[in-house]
């Protein structure tokens, strides 16, 4: 695969957005008044996140934070959902949740991604783009997916998730 200089220089954007989630990382403990919970783990790197929420009535995220220990990765996309999903209504928390997983792995174009996705979860989306960067490294796709899959985990009323099996 040729990289275009422009390319290079989106890609070292991504990977600075990514590592500074990955050293101070944004809401991260244990939310007191939880009503949902769920601990992730990803055996092939070692990752683990515990996901905590309060969900509205109609479970819209009134607030989430996360706690776990784990390569820069999984940190910072960990760290990037908490502040992406505050605040979303439950149905646009799981698109979200697929459009990352896409995001991460295919090789969709920007145009047919944000034609997919930008509608409703717009600048949000456009912040997560810099998870984007991971596809370059395809084995670390679990890493930037598990605090994703937990989150889904915890809304689905499940107490745990595992990028394997
Ligand atoms: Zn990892």
């Amino acid at each position: 695969m040729q990289v275009s200089e422009k390319d290079e220089d989106i890609l070292s954007l991504y990977q600075k957005i990514i590592l500074d989630h990955g050293k101070s990382p944004r809401n991260a403990g244990v939310v007191k008044q939880h009503n949902c919970r769920s601990e992730g783990k990803n055996p092939l790197c070692g990752d683990r996140v515990t996901v905590t929420a309060a969900l509205g009535d109609e479970g819209q995220v009134l607030n989430l934070k996360f706690d776990g220990k784990g390569c820069a990765i999984s940190i910072a996309s960990a760290s990037m959902m908490t502040e992406a999903v505050r605040g979303l209504r439950a149905d646009d928390v799981r698109k979200m949740i697929q459009a990352v997983a896409k995001l991460c792995k295919e090789d969709t174009s920007d145009d047919q991604f944000f034609s997919e996705y930008g509608d409703g979860l717009g600048t949000r989306i456009e912040y997560l783009s810099a998870l984007s960067g991971v596809r370059q490294f395809p084995a670390r796709f679990k890493c930037a997916n598990l605090p994703w899959q937990t989150l889904l985990s915890c809304l689905d009323g499940n107490d745990s998730a595992t990028t394997e099996g």
